[in-house]
């Protein structure tokens, strides 16, 4: 248990409540919550499966219909086809992940994480005793994974790549070409597997498509877990319900483990993830064209503030925030802002912010705040962050 810790969003998301209920004016710009609510028709699906009785334990895998709902939208959005016995539902992503990892990682084995990365996926490979390898893309790679890069990675002991698209925290989306030229280094190691995370593929902006590796390379299918699930789609968070698709072997194994831990997801969320799933979709248009908006107005504010700086992400609803700017300054009570977490904590002391230092995504000097909040908070914040910037001096 030394070898992990907390989630780092998890610790932010505890402390911005307990601050906010010590009176604080607390604005959580460090949350992977997005403040729209769950669309309408899905809370009513989750009532009617309540009332109707599907209060039971479920298939460990999940519901049919719900699996048969996963597999439409894999093939609605992807053109990919997936049995049955090739899907598995599960309480969140998250566990689809961790399943995934268990149910393959021997000790030491590698496990390749492009930085900046989702933190759990390095403590996840930790608690099967697998060492993650950390492959740094810097901003000048677009904070993608070059082939090269992952050509020199591998080693006989890599297991795994992840493959975040649209990335957290970078919301960096790769397109067809540069997943082709992955594809091409992975071709080479046939024993290397890998596990694409597509939370965020459907929170893409001006037009783009956030595509999966086995769409542009068929091939790979054979060794390839897509995970995916409705939280960032369909505002559905608490609702704890991912999946996976891949291999019937991989996936029979993931339910084992599954069903030793906790038996299945949520029989009420399954039903409101159909809904999600099988319902209108013009909600999720919407809902991104508004996210794209607020990244605009957010970008332009961060970019008035003395020191920092960023491009507009491509996907997900964070911005990445370069601070090497105010790194070496002092605080007006004369404290020295050494690192990305001096700073996190300087906003967090002085502004009222709660913001992710880019150590915890593997990437400094960086800061990663979000735009699903709405747009009165984030002029607000926006202001706090000009105001804290300001009130640096220059060390002399
Ligand atoms: N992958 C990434 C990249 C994430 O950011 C998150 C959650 N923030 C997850 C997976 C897990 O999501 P969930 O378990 O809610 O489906």
């Amino acid at each position: 248990m030394t070898r992990i810790g907390a989630s780092p969003a998890s610790v932010l998301r505890r402390r911005a409540r307990e601050l906010r209920e010590a009176g604080r004016a607390i604005i959580e710009l460090s949350s992977g919550n997005l403040d729209f609510p769950t669309p309408e028709h899905v809370v009513a699906a989750a009532h009617a499966a309540a009332q109707r009785g599907d209060t039971r334990y479920t298939d460990v895998d999940g519901t049919p219909e719900l699996k048969d709902a996963a597999r439409a939208s894999l093939k609605r959005h992807n053109d990919l086809t997936y049995a049955r016995d090739e899907i598995l539902i599960s309480n969140g992503s998250t566990q689809a992940l961790f399943n995934a990892l268990l149910a393959t990682v021997a000790p030491d084995d590698e496990v390749v994480v492009p930085a900046p990365y989702w933190a759990p996926y390095l403590d996840q490979v930790r608690l099967t005793g697998g060492a993650p390898v950390i492959m740094p893309c810097p901003q000048n790679n677009g904070f993608k994974l070059r082939a090269g890069d992952l050509a020199a990675a591998i080693t006989p002991r890599t297991r795994w790549l992840i493959l975040n698209n649209p990335v957290n925290p970078s919301g960096a989306v790769y397109c067809r070409a540069e997943l082709a030229d992955i594809a091409e280094v992975l071709l080479r190691h046939p024993d290397v597997w890998i596990l694409c995370d597509g939370l965020y593929e459907h929170i893409v902006f001006d037009g783009l498509r956030a595509p999966t590796l086995v769409e542009v390379e068929p091939r790979l299918k054979p060794r390839t877990l897509i995970v995916s699930g409705i939280a960032k789609t369909y505002a559905m968070m608490g609702w704890r319900i991912g999946y996976a698709a891949g291999p019937a072997t991989l996936i029979r194994a993931m339910i084992n483990i599954q069903s030793q831990t906790t038996s299945c997801a949520s029989s009420i969320s399954q039903a409101a993830a159909c809904a999600a799933l099988n319902g209108p979709q013009d909600v999720v248009r919407e809902r991104v064209s508004l996210l794209q908006t607020r990244r605009n107005l957010f970008v332009e504010m961060i970019n008035g503030c003395d020191g920092l700086s960023c491009l507009p992400p491509e996907g997900t609803f964070y911005l990445l925030v370069r601070c090497a700017g105010v790194i070496g300054k002092r605080s007006p009570d004369g404290r020295q802002i050494g690192s990305d977490r001096d700073f996190a904590a300087y906003l967090l002391e002085h502004a009222d912010l709660v913001v992710v230092a880019g150590e915890d995504f593997g990437l400094s000097p960086y800061i990663r705040v979000s735009f699903a909040n709405p747009r009165e908070l984030l002029e607000q914040a926006g202001q706090r962050l000009k105001r804290a910037c300001a009130a640096l001096k220059a060390a002399n």
